[in-house]
């Protein structure tokens, strides 16, 4: 049983159910949000996240039997809502109704927070309450509040501390232990039941009433706080913490206050003014013997009362004579001030600019405000919080330094004072020095607070410079507050700070929501602080670019007078959901990035934002032309076109003007879309481009961009609506579904016509039928219901039929034209052209030309057009775009935010160093400041936008890589085994892989031309020039050719993943003492991809074509690839890799074919065998003198974030490393040819960075995930953003079941292509739609079987719920530690054995 308690301030109301009479259901939570509680255990144990707190009294009623424990975290400010429920929850225990579950109420409550108070107004609600002060306690009193509530029925309200960081505290408690507490407490009051599991369980020294402090005490404190460590070494003080507030044992406080006590001071957090508090009357009705009663006092408001407080407080007691309250003052402000002073609050409050201010000022840092307040948007009301109070401190901190300088002064100038040398010069050099912080560093400071330390006794004037000492370094100083600073400038005293000028150089930070929603962003309090003219000024957003967030930070930092930066935050606790909300807020200029320094006097202002650049330089460039149209047309008549030009413009226009006249004469079409991936687009166009061939004038918009209410003047209306995730509308069709909901518009003069696209069997239970098609169901009933009249449909288009939409769509369009009586004889033939294939794009490409060159080259879009984006892949780039913004982007009618992906041709992932920071320079200067190490060996950079393209290809040359046929329908980057085991032999298959790949090179100029020429000299597809492409021909391949080498017993490739494997056989050579390679088995017809329900696509794992010995192996590769470029499917690109090929013809015919090409046969395959397939971390040892480092990389994800600065750090790994680096195929990094003598330093470097860091569950080790999700079109779902998390959930699982150090192999992808060769993983996650996953099981822990189905579009509960058992299972009935997971799923029948690609399906 695992008892977690986690508090944050950002409690939420969750409620966590356990199943009834087996020894978990004591487990106890407390648990920040739902995804906190999720990581308990407890098979049949729910969390569930509750709007409000009342609703628990609803849970409570509906529980059912099974139920036997609700334990629920709350914020303290909602517990006297709950007063009812707990009363009636008491009430009906005591009643002996059996059926309503026990009940335990955790709150978190803080030092100082007066929370306490909340608790204690609960004491007369019929429930215990019971207080930890310490985590340890926390722990032990939870299974005792849990045991108790059970036990005794009594509703138990456990209170525990939360720092303002939060913490974390498990503890273990084994079943036998739950057993005897529940035995331990079998009768008996709630205070002997607690009681009792305290100490007999766990042996806890807490007790429910503890005294502490000075035996004689004349003055005791009663507290149901924590005080118990403050009077210590009190004279005459002593105290009394009560834990269990009630019921209350009035007989053991009696016998605990020692009776000398005259005295007795209940400490009340109340924090409601002077008042009596519950303490009081508490002690009132204690019975006191005659003979010592002291006198009672109430001391209001003590909050977290310091030990001067108390003595303080005791001090006035003594001077009481009679019983009475007095307010205690604030001690809490004074305690949390300090705290603020010292240390930046890592807690939520600060969100990732905590850790970020740490990562840039490191010890330097000082926070001059109480920022650990529960949260910065609710801060406003402290006085502590304000900007004024910390400016105060500012202004204090200023004078101490200067009059620190002043003495420091004297003493160098007093020759009588007694200075050692050394202190001398520290002293002198500090006094030049000392706004600089090199000169006045930390660690200086310290140097010199010691030195004075030794001699201060010795002159006055040393004693006088020790006093001030704290104030030696040159710490930056931060202001740190929240939206309230944003929402009120005028009155929050923002203005004081900024015009304080240089005096202080104060900083300030301004965390602020955004709460974006389309609108303006509210008070600007940066243009506010521009207006001051003598302050720095930034808006950053650090989830949309880090390194603009450093760089305004260190330049706030070193500018000499106030600075201010304004910082994006969204208050969420979902770092993707931040993630999304701040780059749509960026995108979309809500939240502009910029930097404005007034010394620069050229270009003070910096507008970082990307996207709002482009804007303005478009603006820019559009106001110039203007400007020129006005001006005298002087080189008109040089540039006068010829007579042939004229007589074709005026032809083209003719015919524009009659085309525009018959569109404007015609009947009016609507035609409205909602399409993800699309499709649904095109359907709309296609019923566009029909009416206009009738003559129709027809508008054909994206649904959004349509007000529904004015539907009613639209005499035909005809909507196409794809279907998205369960049965949703695309994002472009939200507004419009939501608006056509609401409205009451009268349609009655509207005819329509609906078209959905969808999939029957994308949601495979009978009860989903109802998502198919949903969205265009639910538009078509809404429009009869508002009286439109419905002219044809609703069409359906299945993706399940043979032409999937296409199918439905052209019963449809028929049906359409002829209820509207204009089915046109001949009109659709004369306008359907038939679409380009891509076979014929490639072939009229001019050799991979296309139209590149102009398309890269049109400044006024982003997008370079459909058929040259599929060319550019052959060139090694992807147009992508933002998925995250896609949505609000459409809506504002704006193209989507493009950009590309770059990846680079790097045969065997070996990179110099100098490589490496040429690709982190470049991430930095045109991608999004990340480096993707790709499941394929290579670097991959994202968000290049296309007026960067050819920058970015030509300095990806400069550092000796290229990105030529890194994709497309060509041999793609060659993989090799980058395993350190057997360092010696990787020279040798990183050389073939290099020969291979450059042999297979498509011939074609066109690469150069476009990206490294300097002057362009192609561009057209109509030029021509003599070349040819000896091996792949005009049309080049029928799809992509991938190729991949193992070292047995190493299959760190997945060998049998890509169209073409080596498998390296080894033998001993006279010559050598270690073995060597002497050929290849040659393995054909792996790959991943497929397509959700298409069962005619499925993935394969290689089969063997025979050995050759090793001279032979590039040959092999040339031949295989021959008879698939003429055998393979061109007609259906979904049936057109090499796969195919070989289940379409068998392996007999494919050794026949290449053995003819070849002119020899190959030998008999050699025996090997394959371990696994993940990496080997840590250090190895490769050839002599030689050593290689290989750590983990999460996903292969290499970039900055707040406290993780990973690109920074193997940038600087990079700037001193001798040797190379190899990028593995599972996306992790080896540090490879490590010199003997170099391997201390860089061990040290290493761990300096926290990059030597293996200390995590092999589960995650062997982890990897797919791009998806925001830049890959493709992805259904969340992949390299969601698996760390699904891993940190399943650890839990993983961790209870003794598994932390069991490798199992575990994958991820966005959808069903496969990128991270998800289908020969263990445990593998398939995208289907957001949130939604197909889980598959049962592939070997070496990569040689494929897994199979478990099931289908499951959700993290599910997953969760679905696996926890089967890792458990597998814990404890898996014959012996070399059984893998994948092995053990299937001998326990859990999934069927896939044997071999075509029956992957069959479950
Ligand atoms: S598997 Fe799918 S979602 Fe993932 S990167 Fe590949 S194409 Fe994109």
């Amino acid at each position: 049983m695992a008892i977690t308690l986690r508090a944050s301030s950002t409690a939420a109301v969750v409620v966590y159910t356990a199943a009834t009479a087996t020894p978990n259901s004591l487990t106890a939570v407390v648990a920040s949000d739902s995804d906190g509680a999720r990581e308990l255990v407890g098979d049949n144990d729910k969390v569930v996240v509750l709007a409000q707190a009342t609703d628990i009294g609803g849970l409570l009623a509906a529980a059912e039997s099974t139920v036997g424990l609700v334990s629920a975290l709350v914020e303290a400010k909602h517990l006297i809502s709950l007063i009812p429920t707990l009363r009636s929850a008491a009430r009906q225990k005591n009643d002996g109704d059996k059926k309503t579950p026990a009940l335990v109420i955790h709150v978190a409550v803080r030092a100082g927070k007066r929370d306490i108070g909340s608790v204690l107004a609960m004491r007369d609600s019929g429930c215990a309450i019971l207080r930890s002060t310490s985590q340890q306690d926390a722990v032990d009193f939870a299974l005792a509040a849990s045991v108790s509530a059970q036990q005794t029925g009594v509703p138990v309200v456990h209170c525990f501390p939360a720092s303002s960081s939060g913490f974390e505290f498990t503890a273990g408690y084994d079943s036998a232990v739950a057993d005897e507490a529940a035995a331990a407490a079998a009768a008996g009051s709630v205070s002997e039941a607690i009681a009792q599991v305290l100490e007999k369980v766990c042996q806890s020294p807490a007790k429910l009433v503890s005294y502490a402090g000075a035996a004689d005490a004349s003055v005791v404190f009663v507290t149901f706080g924590d005080v118990l460590g403050r009077v210590d070494g009190m004279a005459g003080v002593g105290v009394v913490q009560v834990s269990l507030a009630r019921p209350f044992d009035g007989e053991a406080l009696r016998l605990a206050v020692p009776a000398s006590a005259t005295r007795v001071v209940a400490l009340e957090q109340n924090g409601r003014g002077v008042e009596w508090g519950a303490l009081f009357f508490d002690l009132a009705l204690v019975a006191w013997e005659e003979h010592r009663r002291p006198i009672l006092l109430d001391a209001a408001n003590a909050g977290s009362v310091s030990a001067s407080h108390l003595q303080a407080i005791a001090a006035h007691a003594r001077t009481l004579d009679t019983a009475q309250c007095f307010d205690a003052g604030t001690g809490q402000e004074e305690e949390d001030l300090e705290e603020g002073l010292e240390e930046v609050d890592e807690g939520e409050s600060l969100g990732a600019y905590g850790p970020l201010l740490r990562d840039v000022f490191g010890a330097r840092l000082r926070v001059a405000n109480a920022s650990g307040c529960a949260s910065v948007w609710g801060a406003g009301g402290r006085a502590s919080s304000r900007p004024e109070f910390g400016f105060g401190r500012l202004a204090a901190a200023a004078q101490e330094r200067t009059q620190l300088a002043e003495a420091v002064t004297g003493v160098l100038r007093d020759v009588a004072v007694p200075l050692p040398r050394e202190l001398h010069a520290a002293l002198a050099t500090w006094l030049g020095g000392r706004d600089d912080p090199g000169v006045a560093s930390v660690e200086q400071g310290a140097l010199i607070e010691a030195l004075i330390a030794e001699i201060k006794e010795l002159d006055p004037k040393l004693e006088e410079v020790s006093r001030r000492s704290a104030h030696f370094p040159a710490y930056s100083r931060w202001l740190v507050g929240g939206d309230a600073w944003a929402s009120d400038i005028g009155g929050s005293g923002v203005h004081h700070v900024l015009s304080s000028g240089g005096l202080l150089g104060a900083k300030m930070l301004v965390l602020d929501s955004g709460e974006y929603s389309g609108g303006p962003r509210k008070k600007d309090i940066g243009l506010y602080a521009m207006n001051y003219g003598s302050a720095y000024v930034a808006s950053v957003a650090v989830y949309a670019s880090y390194a603009q967030v450093l760089q305004a930070l260190a330049e706030a930092d070193a500018f000499p007078g106030p600075a201010v930066v304004v910082a994006h935050l969204p208050r969420t606790a979902s770092p993707i959901a931040a993630l999304q909300q701040s780059k749509r807020a960026v995108d979309s200029g809500a939240w502009p990035l910029y930097r404005w320094d007034p010394r620069r006097t050229q270009d003070p202002f910096q507008l970082d934002s990307e996207e709002l650049r482009r804007h303005v330089a478009d603006f820019l460039r559009r106001d110039a032309a203007l400007v020129g149209l006005a001006a005298p047309r002087v080189g008109a008549a040089v540039a006068a076109p010829s007579v042939e030009a004229k007589a074709g413009a005026v032809l083209r226009a003719r015919g524009d003007v009659s085309a525009l006249l018959s569109g404007v004469a015609g009947p009016p079409l609507l035609v409205l879309f909602a399409s993800d991936g699309g499709s649904g687009e095109e359907a709309a166009r296609r019923v566009a481009r029909g009416g206009r061939r009738r003559g129709m004038r027809v508008r054909c918009v994206a649904m959004d961009a349509f007000d529904a209410d004015e539907l009613g003047f639209e005499p035909t209306v005809v909507v196409v609506a794809s279907t998205a995730g369960q049965g949703e509308i695309p994002a472009a069709g939200r507004e419009f579904l939501r608006a056509l909901l609401s409205t009451s518009a009268n349609l009655s003069q509207t005819g329509f016509a609906v078209f959905g696209l969808g999939d029957s069997h994308y949601w495979p239970r009978a009860e989903d039928a109802v998502f198919f098609n949903k969205p265009a169901r639910d538009i078509d009933r809404r429009l009869a219901e508002l009286g439109a009249r419905r002219i044809a449909g609703p069409g359906l288009g299945d993706d399940q039929d043979a032409d999937g939409w296409q199918a439905a769509f052209g019963a449809f369009d028929a049906a359409l034209w002829q209820a509207l009586s204009l089915d046109v004889t001949g009109a659709e033939e004369e306008a359907e052209a038939p679409r380009r294939t891509d076979e014929e794009n490639k072939a009229a490409s001019n050799f991979l030309r296309g139209t590149i060159a102009a398309s890269v080259a049109d400044a006024a879009t982003a997008d370079v057009g459909e058929w040259d984006g599929k060319l550019l892949k052959f060139h090694g780039t992807y147009m992508q775009d933002d998925r995250d913004v896609r949505a609000d982007r459409l809506a504002r009618g704006e193209e989507k935010a493009f950009s590309f992906m770059i990846r680079v041709r790097l045969p065997g992932g070996v990179a110099t160093p100098a490589q490496w920071l040429a690709m982190d320079a470049l991430a930095d200067e045109h991608g999004n400041a990340s480096l993707k190490i790709t499941t394929r060996q290579t670097f991959q950079l994202h968000g290049v936008l296309k007026r960067n393209l050819r920058a970015s290809m030509r300095a990806i040359n400069r550092a000796l890589m290229d990105t030529i046929a890194a994709c497309g329908d060509v041999n793609r980057n060659v993989v090799a085994s980058a395993n350190p085991q057997q360092a010696h032999l990787q020279p040798e298959v990183a050389r073939l892989a290099a020969d291979i790949s450059a042999h297979l090179l498509p011939a074609t100029s066109a690469y150069h031309e476009i990206w490294l020429a300097d002057e362009l000299v192609a561009g057209s597809a109509e030029q021509t020039l003599p070349e040819a492409e000896p091996l792949y021909g005009p049309a080049y391949l029928p799809r992509k050719y991938k190729i991949a080498i193992a070292i047995p017993p190493e299959n760190d490739v997945d060998v049998f993943a890509y169209d073409l494997g080596y498998i390296a056989i080894l033998g001993d050579s006279q010559q050598q003492q270690q073995q060597q390679i002497l050929g290849y088995n040659v393995v054909i017809g792996g790959g991943m991809g497929m397509t959700h329900n298409n069962k005619a696509t499925y993935p394969r794992l290689a089969s063997c074509l025979g050995y050759v010995p090793k001279d032979r192996a590039v040959a092999v590769a040339e031949k295989v690839m021959l008879v698939q470029r003429d055998h393979g499917d061109r007609a259906d690109r979904k049936h057109a890799r090499l796969k195919y090929t070989v289940d379409d013809h068998g392996m007999a015919w494919w050794r026949e074919q290449v053995e003819e090409r070849l002119g020899f046969a190959f030998e008999p395959a050699r025996p090997y065998a394959f371990a696994r397939n993940g990496d080997r971390y840590g250090w190895t040892k490769s050839t002599p003198g030689l050593n290689n480092f290989t750590m983990f990389i999460q996903n292969g994800r290499v970039s900055d974030l707040p406290g993780s600065p990973l690109k920074s750090a193997l940038a600087s790994v990079a700037r001193v490393h001798t040797g190379n680096f190899r990028l593995t195929c599972n996306g992790h990094l080896i540090v490879a040819d490590v010199r003997d003598e170099d391997v201390g330093a860089m061990t040290r470097l290493l761990a300096s960075h926290r990059l030597d860091n293996l200390d995590y569950s092999a589960l995650r080790l062997h982890s990897m995930a797919c791009v998806a999700l925001p830049t890959c079109g493709l992805a259904m779902a969340e992949s390299e953003r969601y698996l760390p998390r699904l891993i940190d959930l399943l650890d839990k699982i993983i961790d209870s079941a003794g598994l932390r150090s069991d490798a199992i192999v575990i994958r991820m992808t966005g959808c069903p292509n496969g990128c991270a060769r998800p289908y020969n993983a263990e445990i593998a996650f398939v995208g289907k739609a957001p949130g939604a996953y197909n889980l598959y099981l049962g592939g070997s822990h070496n990569g040689d079987r494929l897994n199979k189905i478990y099931r289908e579009t499951v959700t993290e509960d599910q997953i969760l719920e679905l696996l926890a058992p089967i890792i458990k299972q597998y814990a404890l009935e898996r014959i012996d530690d070399s059984e893998h997971f994948g092995d053990f799923v299937i001998r326990k029948g859990i999934v069927k054995q896939t044997r071999e690609g075509k029956d992957f399906h069959e479950t």
